[in-house]
């Protein structure tokens, strides 16, 4: 069996001469952040090529006044946050996980619990550099929070899972962090809990997140502490578990819809966390069968689910039926990654 050689470059140049490399030969790249998720794409052997980004970790600028934050792609997210806590800033549109790095973040679109307030974690990004899959060194975007003109590519990179490029470097938009913050829930029948969900998105004093889990809800308030107080019929709770099983699926169906696909995985038994005023909702399945209903529910409702992590066995079919835009995906591929070497498992509807 061939061996994939790890590469493990120190400076974005260093990276972006490893892929002019692999595109000349035809070998293939996988790209590792913290590797906290590899059980994804459709099932199949490793790259030629490991690059990994743990030696790019710098922090390259922390400009407190202006709220941003520039650093290497490689630096793992709980030190960034960390840091940027110390000024008493915040970067709430990351879901942020032990081991994962700021362009695993970024890359897999991975925004967090407080989407709600926040906004997606590519709303969060000012300025990024992408090596190319051909070993061009990509700057898009400005340091500076007023807007840039041009081609969006901070935005195309986010969530496309390093199929375009490999993300050396970025200038992140930050938040003050809040004074308080606290977390309310209730149990209940279903109905009541959907009716307290709504009540939550659309009343006065916007929550950072409404989540339904099964015979729960609970919301996350934040701001000044007189703000942070139990909603009506709910008590002081926590941070509510993500559902476990076998691997996860995460749907996105328009957020009015939400409530109607949490009536049928609450129904069937299904582990879930729903994200309300978002419409995203993290499922647990056990089997190829449970990925492809609640597909089919996701799919009936106008929205979508994926597979975002589980063993080979779950993954035959990771993305579901190809969107509409599946041709301009494959333009903009062919443009970023001439020799198609990067991610290869990871290309959706290849
Ligand atoms: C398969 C999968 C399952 C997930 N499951 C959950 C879940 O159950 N619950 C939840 O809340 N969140 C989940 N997430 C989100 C998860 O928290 C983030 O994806 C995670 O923070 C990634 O960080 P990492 O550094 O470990 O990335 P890695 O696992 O190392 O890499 C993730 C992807 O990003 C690419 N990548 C990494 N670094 C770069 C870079 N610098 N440039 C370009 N591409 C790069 C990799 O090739 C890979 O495709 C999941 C994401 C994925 C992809």
């Amino acid at each position: 069996m061939a061996v994939t050689t790890v590469l493990t470059p120190s400076t974005a140049e260093e990276l972006a001469g490893m892929l002019r490399e692999a595109t000349a030969s035809g070998r293939r790249v996988d790209v590792v952040g913290g590797g906290t998720r590899s059980r994804a794409g459709r099932p199949g052997p490793p790259g030629d090529v490991e690059i990994r980004t743990g030696g790019l970790r710098r922090i390259v600028a922390h400009e407190p006044q202006d709220l941003t934050l520039t650093v290497e792609a490689g630096l793992p997210v709980t030190e960034a946050v960390a840091l940027t806590a110390g000024a008493g800033q915040d970067w709430p549109q990351a879901e942020v996980r032990d081991g994962s790095t700021i362009g695993g973040v970024l890359a897999t679109g991975a925004s967090g619990r407080r989407r709600l307030r926040s906004g997606a974690v590519r709303d969060s990004v000012l300025q990024i550099v992408i090596a190319t899959g051909d070993g061009r060194l990509v700057t898009a975007g400005g340091r500076t929070v007023k807007g840039v003109s041009g081609f969006d590519i901070p935005r195309l990179a986010v969530g496309s899972r390093g199929t375009l490029g490999v993300i050396t470097q970025v200038t992140l938009k930050l938040w003050p962090l809040p004074e308080a913050r606290g977390w309310f829930g209730a149990g209940g029948g279903l109905e009541e809990r959907l009716a307290l969900a709504r009540a939550a998105v659309t009343g006065a004093g916007r929550p950072t997140a409404v989540i339904l889990t099964p015979g729960r809800i609970d919301v996350e308030l934040a701001g000044p502490p007189d703000d942070v107080v139990p909603p009506p019929g709910m008590e002081p709770s926590g941070d509510p578990p993500a559902p476990v099983g076998t691997g996860v699926v995460e749907v996105g169906v328009p957020p009015p819809r939400l409530g109607d696909l949490s009536v049928l995985l609450e129904d069937e038994g299904f582990a879930y966390e729903a994200r309300f005023g978002v419409g995203t909702c993290l499922v647990a399945v056990d089997d190829a069968a449970g990925v492809a209903r609640v597909r089919s529910w996701a799919v009936g409702l106008g929205g979508h689910a994926g597979v975002l992590d589980g063993p080979d066995g779950l993954r035959e079919d990771p993305w579901g039926p190809p969107p509409p835009g599946l041709a301009l995906m494959r333009r903009l591929r062919d443009a970023f990654d001439p020799a198609g070497i990067l991610n290869g498992r990871l290309v959706p509807w290849a």
